[in-house]
């Protein structure tokens, strides 16, 4: 079993490096980071024209972007109800459709120009618990405050193609859908490429002068000059962007994908599209071919765990019995990074310098938003961005911070497992 490579590796399209910064070189926007908001950022940027280089210390979606599960859905990682409280209703509607415009221009570009992104449609969220009237309320409640039509499914139809007695109703969201995350970030940073982009591996920023009309990124072995800078530095900005760096919390979170399993997952899954499950420790997962992808977790603690081989197919069997002791293909970590508040930082640093970072759990329709939402503000003064000011750049509290994520997710996994035997079903971690 390959521990390292993920699965999105092991099948993505063939990836040809690129070479470092060396020398000196001029542009309007400079992007530091490679990963999905820096590309969306560059691709919209130069959908306006604008000339564009990337600048990756690592390698183009080697972080997050190339390690997700590819699960692309409205809203953002804080709940709804949380961010009305924060901003009130109207605001809220705002934000919502941007995040669903967000995934909008996931799968028009997708559809129209990276079909190795493979596309598939549908987002089916179960519940744990037998509330119809809960579940009816929430669809009506999506309608009526948001536009949005989330089709109710009864414990029939969830259990007709989810054969487990867990589940009982669903909301199923029609236009979400799943993509191959690699492939679509190895697509999107060519395309930059062939429209005159450049972009720079093992390139990273070690230091700006973000004052004066022109700024200056300094790389170990070149600067780069630009009118705009972007930071889409996500988890880990690194030591010498300690301001940023300290807004944000970097949180594990784990993934695998099983052996091909044949009749017996077809037996036990029948649903093609993306599936989550409503535990406050959620599972969500996906049937690929034969083999299903399994995602679920989080930990303050980096480190990958040692028994996640172990660990996912119990969570798999948590919920599946009859799917007990499968064996993993691959299992594999990810890095995200959270703001204290849960939504994405995004918006203007200084004149002329911008930040597209946070983005949690729920980054595949909101990088594609942000980098929108950046490219017009710098093009056209567009100043939607501003719908983000109340959620801005706020110290992620160090050890303390960390502490007390790792402790809302001990009460969740807690909750679960009161839940667990309230029902008399097995536990879940
Ligand atoms: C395991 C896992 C599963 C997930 N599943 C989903 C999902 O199904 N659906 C969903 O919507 N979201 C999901 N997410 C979240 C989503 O993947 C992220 O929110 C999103 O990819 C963030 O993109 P990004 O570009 O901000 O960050 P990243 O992909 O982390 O990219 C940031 C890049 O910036 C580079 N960088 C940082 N500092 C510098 C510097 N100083 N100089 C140069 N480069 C720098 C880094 O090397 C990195 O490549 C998941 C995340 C993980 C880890």
């Amino acid at each position: 079993m390959s521990l390292s490579q993920t699965y999105y590796e092991a099948t993505s399209s063939s990836y040809a490096g690129r070479h470092g910064l060396a020398h000196d070189i001029d542009t309007e926007v400079c992007v530091i980071g490679a990963g999905f908001a820096g590309l969306w950022t560059a691709r919209a940027l130069q959908k306006r024209h604008k000339d564009v280089v990337l600048i990756e210390r690592d390698t183009v979606a080697g972080a997050a972007s190339g390690r997700n599960g590819g699960f692309v859905s409205a809203g953002f990682n804080q709940s709804l109800s949380k961010i009305i409280d924060r901003v009130g209703i109207d605001h809220a509607r705002a934000l919502y459709r941007l995040s669903r415009m967000g995934v909008e221009i996931v799968r028009e570009e997708t559809l129209l120009h990276f079909p190795g992104a493979n596309l598939v449609p549908g987002y089916l969220r179960a519940s744990y618990d037998d509330d119809a009237e809960a579940t009816k309320r929430s669809a009506a409640w999506y309608l009526k405050e948001f536009d949005h039509d989330l089709e109710y499914w009864p414990v029939e139809r969830v259990r007709e193609v989810l054969r487990t007695e867990q589940y009982y109703q669903g909301l199923h969201e029609k236009d979400a859908f799943h993509i191959h995350p690699r492939n679509l970030a190895i697509a999107l940073a060519e395309t930059i490429e062939r429209a005159g982009g450049r972009i720079y591996e093992n390139t990273g920023a070690v230091d700006a002068d973000l004052d004066g009309v022109r700024k200056t990124v300094t790389t170990p072995r070149g600067k780069v000059r630009a009118e705009q800078v972007v930071f889409a530095t996500n988890a880990f900005p690194g030591a010498e962007f300690s301001g940023l760096q300290r807004t944000i919390l970097p949180v594990a979170t784990y993934l695998g994908v099983t052996k091909p399993l044949g009749e017996q997952l077809a037996a036990a899954i029948r649903y093609a599209g993306c599936i989550q499950d409503d535990r406050n420790s959620f599972n969500y997962y996906r049937v690929l071919g034969d083999r299903l992808l399994w995602g679920a977790g989080i930990s303050v603690d980096l480190q990958e765990p040692s028994d996640l081989g172990g660990w996912l197919p119990r969570r798999i069997a948590s919920v599946y019995p009859q799917l007990e002791g499968v064996g993993m293909e691959s299992v594999w970590s990810g890095i995200m990074g959270f703001a204290v508040h849960r939504m994405p930082q995004i918006g203007m640093l200084k004149p002329g310098a911008w930040i597209a970072s946070a983005f949690g759990g729920q980054g595949l329709n909101t990088t594609a938003m942000a980098g929108e939402l950046i490219a017009s503000a710098i093009t056209e003064k567009d100043d939607r961005w501003r719908l983000f000011i109340p959620f801005g750049l706020v110290w992620a509290g160090g050890w303390l911070g960390r502490a007390y994520a790792q402790s809302g997710w001990w009460s969740r996994t807690m909750r679960d497992r009161v839940d667990a035997i309230r029902r008399k079903s097995p536990k879940v971690a």
